[in-house]
Parts: structure tokens; C-alpha cells; sequence
């Protein structure tokens, strides 16, 4: 694998040098008001990036699976019934740590390329007169499969059953890349890391609480300790953790939240947009599918990509990798060998991924696969300078 060239898998995604350089920093006293002027602005920025006014966020040494652990152990109790979508390996593990942590999981089997049944979702909770079910789950994007769900029409349906459970996301694809709002969508809990949008290592578990999930903290049984936002939010009162935070990530974390918001979040995810229909074009034109079922659920920050029957798309990965330098995504779970993955997302120009499409291209004619070089880049390129030329119109 060559350092010089950029990756193509869906996180850990490409690094500016100046976010390497921010996480890259001396040992500072994290009890000192030095560490007040990096944590309060890092939080800020996090909230502006998630569109919240009213959510607490709380940034713990994690990544998005120990944000995961936060947004249930902090909300809910052992037993308690909780709905949700498998639609993919993340949503699957997901569900599977609810079940591990003791609560009762009403799992929606959804093809593996379909997004969240909101319709379903509302029979089930119109159906559950007696409010059992305490949280919704929804993995708005589903990194497996390059499938966005519709989290709004998630919480149209909660509010069409007048349930009042909890609506936890999974948003560790999506936040700081596609359109997230939390206060517009009712979001309870939005969880992210630090490695996807926001282009640094990984290392932190990024979570926004509502007041309604602040709430449901104070009644909540499950076991907690590391992630108890109780003591965090103690913590962050006096500028402070209840343990040593991870300073350099938080520096790293204050200055991409402005990098993002310097752009314009609406930029940011024209910009991924822009990036994912060039990516589209070119599967096209190699004759190929998206794994993601309709338009309305095609993901802008990973394409999964069907390859053709009996042709094992593992493959391309491998030699993309040994070969050219170059790292794409594997399929995992139920699609393994059946997709390989583009990631679009982070810190991406169209020129980059013009050299990803360049490089998927020399991998699939080297296995032998009918795909005419240069076919997926030329589509790719009249999408990105007939947008280019608009942009630069319009600046
Ligand atoms: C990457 C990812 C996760 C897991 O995050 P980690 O930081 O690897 O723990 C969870 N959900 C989705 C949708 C993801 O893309």
C-alpha cells in the first residue's frame, strides 16, 4: 500500500495536513484552563455540525461503536423492548450490542440494499399501545451497503403512532458529510466518531443528547461507567474529563468542526453529492449496479458495487491494493464477495477521485471483468466539470 496516494474505503477516511498537524501536539496540563480552550470550542462546533440548538454533546476516547454503547447504556434498561432495521452489517451490530447489553430487540429484516421501512416502523409502533417499545434505532447510513435512510420519515412515522420512544441514530457515515439535522428530525441521540466526516483519526465517539434523552439518563438502569454522560457532563463544567482526555484528537476535532463550517455544511454536502454522482456515472457506464436498491436511497459518502454473478469482487480490493497502492472497501456480512466499496467521503476533491475511478478501472480489466478503460472516468469527469464550471461561475 503506498502512503502517497489516497484511500477509497469509507473511513478511516484522507487526512488535510493541517488536521494531522492539529492532533499532533505537545502534552498539555488537561487540568489547566489550556484545555477549557480547546474542549468548549471542539463541543460548540459539534453542535453547529449536527444542527442542534438544545442536544448536549459529549465527546468521549472511543469510536463510534463505544458512541453506540453511550446512546443506550445512558437511555435505556435491561429488558427493555427497542425496534430497529437490519439492513446491513452495521445496523447488525448494532442490534447485536443491544442484545448483549440485555434489551429486548424487534429486529425488521430489511434487504441487505434497502433503506429503513418507516411505513412498517409505524404499524409496529401504532401497534404498541402500551409504549413498551422505549427506543427507535436507525442507522441513517448503512456503510455495508451504501444505502441512506430517510430519518425524517422515520420520525414522521413515530409521530403518526404518537409513540414516544426514544430515536437513536447511527450517523458515523453521514454526520459532517451528508445532510443531518437533529433538532429538525427529532433525533434523540446522534452518534459519530471521529474518522469519517470528520477526516481525523479515530480515537473519539461523538454523541448529541436531547433534552428528552437527558431525561431518560436519570431513570435509565443500564450498567454504566466509562460512558456515563453524568460524570462527563460534571467533567466538562469545570473544563475538565473525568478521566485524561485525548487532547490532540479534541484540537484536531475544534479545528475540523471550523474547517467544515468555514466551508458552509450546505457546501460540504453539495460537495459530497457532486463527488458521489460522478462516482454513479461511472458504475454506470462500467455496466455495473449500485447495491443500494432506488435513487432515494443511494448513500453520497460510500457506493457499494455489485459485481457480476460468480465473480468474487474481494478481488479487486486485493489487487487494487498489492498491485496499485490503492485501498477500496471488501463487502462484509451478507454481500461479502458480492460488492466491493467506494468511499467518497471526508476530505475529497473530484481530481482524487478521478484517480480512485482511474484505478478500479485498471483493477477490474487486469481480473479480467468487461469494463473499457477510462469509460467510468470520462462519465465521472462530465459530471465534475460541468459542476466545476458552475461553481467557478457562481464564485
Ligand atoms: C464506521 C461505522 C461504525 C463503527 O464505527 P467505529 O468507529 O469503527 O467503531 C458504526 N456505524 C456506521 C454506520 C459506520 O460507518
Amino acid at each position: 500500500m503506498s502512503m502517497q496516494n489516497p484511500v477509497f474505503i469509507p473511513g478511516p477516511t484522507n487526512m488535510p495536513e493541517v488536521l494531522r498537524k492539529a492532533v499532533d501536539m505537545p502534552t498539555i496540563d488537561h487540568r489547566s484552563p489550556l484545555f477549557g480552550a480547546i474542549l468548549h470550542p471542539a463541543l460548540a462546533g459539534v453542535k453547529k455540525v449536527l444542527r442542534t440548538e438544545s442536544a448536549q454533546v459529549f465527546v468521549f476516547p472511543s469510536t463510534g461503536t463505544g458512541g453506540w454503547e453511550t446512546a443506550i447504556s445512558n437511555t435505556l434498561s435491561p429488558g427493555d423492548r427497542v425496534l430497529a432495521a437490519r439492513n446491513g452489517m452495521f445496523s447488525h451490530r448494532w442490534i447485536d450490542m443491544c442484545q448483549r447489553h440485555g434489551l429486548q430487540v424487534q429486529v425488521v429484516e430489511t434487504p441487505w440494499g434497502e433503506g429503513i421501512p418507516a411505513g412498517r416502523f409505524e404499524e409496529i409502533l401504532a401497534a404498541d399501545k402500551a409504549h413498551e417499545i422505549k427506543a427507535v434505532l436507525a442507522t441513517h447510513n448503512e456503510t455495508a451497503t451504501g444505502v441512506r435512510s430517510d430519518i425524517a420519515a422515520v420520525r414522521r412515522a413515530m409521530d403518526a403512532a404518537r409513540h414516544p420512544a426514544l430515536l437513536l441514530v447511527d450517523g458515523v457515515s453521514s454526520i459532517g458529510s451528508m445532510e443531518f439535522r437533529m433538532d429538525d428530525w427529532g433525533v434523540d441521540a446522534a452518534v459519530t466518531g471521529s474518522q469519517k466526516g470528520f477526516m481525523l483519526p479515530a480515537g473519539l465517539a461523538i454523541v448529541g443528547l436531547s433534552a428528552k434523552a437527558m431525561a431518560a439518563v436519570e431513570t435509565a438502569r443500564l450498567p454504566r461507567t466509562f460512558f456515563d454522560v453524568r460524570d462527563m457532563a460534571k467533567g466538562y463544567a469545570g473544563s475538565a474529563y473525568p478521566y485524561t482526555p485525548a487532547v490532540g484528537l479534541l484540537n484536531g476535532l475544534k479545528l475540523s468542526t471550523e474547517m467544515l463550517l468555514a466551508e458552509g455544511l450546505d457546501n460540504v454536502i453539495a460537495r459530497h453529492n457532486r463527488i458521489a454522482s460522478g462516482v454513479r456515472d461511472a458504475v454506470r457506464a462500467w455496466g455495473m449496479q449500485l447495491c443500494a436498491s432506488s435513487p432515494d436511497c443511494w448513500s453520497d459518502t460510500v457506493s457499494a458495487i455489485r459485481t457480476p454473478e460468480g465473480f468474487n469482487a474481494t478481488r479487486i480490493v486485493e489487487h487494487a491494493a498489492s498491485v496499485y497502492g490503492v485501498a477500496f472497501g471488501t463487502g462484509l456480512g451478507e454481500v461479502a464477495g458480492k460488492v466491493f466499496r467506494i468511499g467518497h467521503l471526508g476530505s475529497l476533491t473530484d481530481v482524487m477521485m478521478l484517480s480512485g475511478l482511474a484505478t478500479a478501472e485498471m483493477a477490474m480489466a487486469d481480473l479480467g471483468l468487461p469494463v473499457r478503460l477510462g469509460s467510468g472516468v470520462a462519465a465521472a469527469q462530465e459530471v465534475y466539470r460541468s459542476t466545476a464550471v458552475q461553481l467557478a461561475t457562481a464564485a
